[in-house]
This record gives structure tokens, C-alpha cells and sequence, in this order.
């Protein structure tokens, strides 16, 4: 009377439906934000006209970037959607006032140090140039 034999067919049909629906949600949760809103976006930055460094903010995650120039140091703050100058020991602080950016075309300049940050990349359709001038 023992009804093992039906039963066991239901309950592999119930763990496969729920591998699918785990699978399909992680497949949507992926696609989803893989093609997110914002293009992706690469800081660059430059010491004394220099170019020293790409990093584009979709891959680097949160990171920060140590940066001299002209005597002075700057700590450079990336995510993945923005990128600010934390600390520096230059005169003016204006890099660090320049506050964060987060879109194509946007820059920090620091002029004491010499050392610009900008970004490039994303979508520059209806921006254009925007640059922050710090
Ligand atoms: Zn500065």
C-alpha cells in the first residue's frame, strides 16, 4: 500500500523545477546587471600630461589608486559608477572639492600636482563635454 514508486517521480520533478527557477533567476538577475543603465565607463589618469593609468570602473569594483605628482599625493577613490579624490596634500584641495564624477567627459584637475582624472567611455550622446574644473 505503500505508494513510494509514485512519489518518488513527483518529488524529482519538484527538484528539477526549482533548479530551473533557481537557474533562470540567477540567469536574470545576471543579464540584468550586466546590462544595466550605465555604459561602461573608464577612468584615466594623467600626471603631468602623462597618461599613467586606465581603469575601467565596471571591472575595478571599488578601488584606489595612489597618485604623486609635482611633490604631492593624491588618493584617488574609484567605484563603479564614480570616482573622486578622497585625500591630497596639495595647497588648493580643489581636486578634493571637486567632489565625485560619474559621467563621460567629466574631469578632476588637480593643478598643483599636475594630475588629471577623467572619464571616458559610456554614453557621450546628450552629454557632450561637461568637464569639472577644479
Ligand atoms: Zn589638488
Amino acid at each position: 500500500m505503500r505508494r513510494s514508486p509514485k512519489l518518488r517521480p513527483n518529488l524529482w520533478d519538484g527538484v528539477v523545477v526549482l533548479a530551473v527557477a533557481a537557474l533562470a533567476v540567477a540567469c536574470a538577475v545576471g543579464i540584468w546587471q550586466g546590462g544595466g543603465s550605465q555604459e561602461a565607463l573608464t577612468a584615466v589618469i594623467s600626471v603631468d600630461g602623462t597618461e599613467v593609468e586606465r581603469i575601467p570602473l565596471d571591472q575595478a569594483g571599488e578601488t584606489r589608486r595612489t597618485v604623486e605628482g609635482g611633490g604631492y599625493t593624491l588618493e584617488i577613490c574609484l567605484t563603479d559608477t564614480e570616482v573622486w579624490v578622497e585625500h591630497s596634500d596639495c595647497p588648493t584641495q580643489d581636486c578634493v572639492h571637486t567632489g565625485r564624477i560619474s559621467r563621460s567627459g567629466q574631469s578632476i584637475v588637480c593643478l598643483p600636482a599636475r594630475v588629471v582624472v577623467e572619464l571616458e567611455g559610456g554614453s557621450t550622446a546628450d552629454d557632450g563635454l561637461d568637464a569639472v574644473i577644479g
